[in-house]
């Protein structure tokens, strides 16, 4: 693991500091949410090295990230979803996988080829999900293509990676790495690893390929716009993120996601006093136009797009655009934004040309 480490100690500044405020702003929540429920199910179509497949998407709930816990990163809410007391049962995570299970038996067509785990934490952290419960999920969806886990690169092992590739899944772990710039991901996001362990990781999962009859990968998660970027800083760092990630060996799809306004997030607290605004679609737009050329699938998926809270242009042509970024998902094909434009594409480069860490958000 780099430094600083969750359990490093600088007392009262840079991630210190960090950790302290969201501390403070998680202590906030109220809300308490039962073991037995996965945190939301949902069936979807994703693009996968092959080809667009039927997908069942879980975010199981398993008493939230150790990284949270410590304070955490700056837009990150997913922690106030977790359950009172930080750790769930196997038998409890076993319920919250046959409550996925009746789901897709209701609301799909029949088994989705792909699976895909995350925990708002780490899958693959054994003081979240127990390698019990692990191994058991692996045979529980052994009968499909594709799985993807989320983890924090630290957690990420052959070991534990060929639970699922031996029974020949191919076997995908979602990194959150946020961006390839470490002072971006330390003082922006206040993410505690380097882009060196994201290689590590990578590096783990491509021996896990080469031991097993299973494809095993990596897709790295970016960050479009943490809190303190300009609107043109961070789609600069969007571009330079995509095409790091894309040249390493074992990196296969990069999913570069604009950041929204999460509850008990400093983002939060920033947006509300009127500092911090997520970034237009039109930006998203660009960064995938000027990366289409890269060696990687790469995909958005703007969460809350058109509203206030999520990445938006002017209200006008949010959903146009929007449309627009799905088909690039689905079909890699740049020319799909040529399609769509508004008078608002003025005021983004107006924005992408004028703003500054000084006076952002120029725009609301
Ligand atoms: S973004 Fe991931 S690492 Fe950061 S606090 Fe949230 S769950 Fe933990
Ligand atoms: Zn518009």
């Amino acid at each position: 693991m780099s430094k600083p480490s969750p359990d490093a100690y600088e007392q009262g500044r840079g991630m210190d500091a960090h950790n302290a405020v969201m501390r403070d702003i998680r202590a906030e929540r109220t809300e308490t949410y039962d073991p037995t429920q996965p945190t939301r199910v949902w069936i979807d179509e994703d693009n996968t090295p092959d080809g667009v497949v039927n997908s069942l998407t879980i975010i199981l709930n398993t008493g939230g990230c150790r990284w949270a816990r410590a304070g955490g990163c700056t837009m990150c809410g997913y922690v106030a979803e977790s359950v009172e007391g930080g750790s769930v049962s196997h038998e409890a995570l076993r319920q919250q996988i046959e409550v996925c299970l009746d789901h897709e038996r209701e609301h799909a067509d029949g088994p989705a080829e792909l699976i895909k785990i995350y925990t708002s934490g780490s899958f693959l952290d054994e003081r979240e999900v127990p390698a019990e419960t692990r191994k058991s999920i692996a045979e529980t969806f052994a009968d499909r293509d594709r799985i993807v886990v989320e983890s924090l690169p630290d957690f990420v092992d052959r070991g534990k990676l060929a639970d699922f590739a031996a029974h020949g899944l191919a076997t995908d772990v979602a990194v959150g790495l946020e961006t390839a710039t470490d002072r971006v991901r330390r003082d922006c996001v206040n993410k505690y690893f380097d882009f060196a362990d994201f290689e590590d990781a990578c590096a783990e999962a491509a021996v896990a390929d080469d031991e097993h009859d299973a494809d095993v990968g990596v897709k790295a998660y970016l960050l479009m716009k943490p809190p303190f970027l300009s609107e043109p800083e961070a789609a600069a760092d969007m571009i330079d993120s995509i095409e790091r990630c894309a040249a390493v060996d074992g990196c296969h799809t990069v999913s570069m996601n604009p950041c929204n306004v999460q509850r008990y997030t400093m983002v939060d607290e920033l947006f509300f006093e009127g500092g911090y605004r997520p970034p237009w679609l039109w930006s998203v737009a660009h960064v995938l136009e000027e990366t289409a050329h890269v060696d990687a699938i790469v995909v958005s998926d703007p969460v809350g797009h058109g509203s206030e809270r999520g990445a938006h242009n002017c209200g006008e042509c949010d959903d146009r655009v929007q449309t627009a970024i799905k088909d690039f998902d689905l079909r890699q094909d740049p020319s799909v934004f040529e399609q769509v434009s508004c008078a608002c594409e003025a005021t983004w480069e107006f924005v992408m040309a004028e703003e500054t860490s000084y006076n952002m958000p120029l725009v609301r």
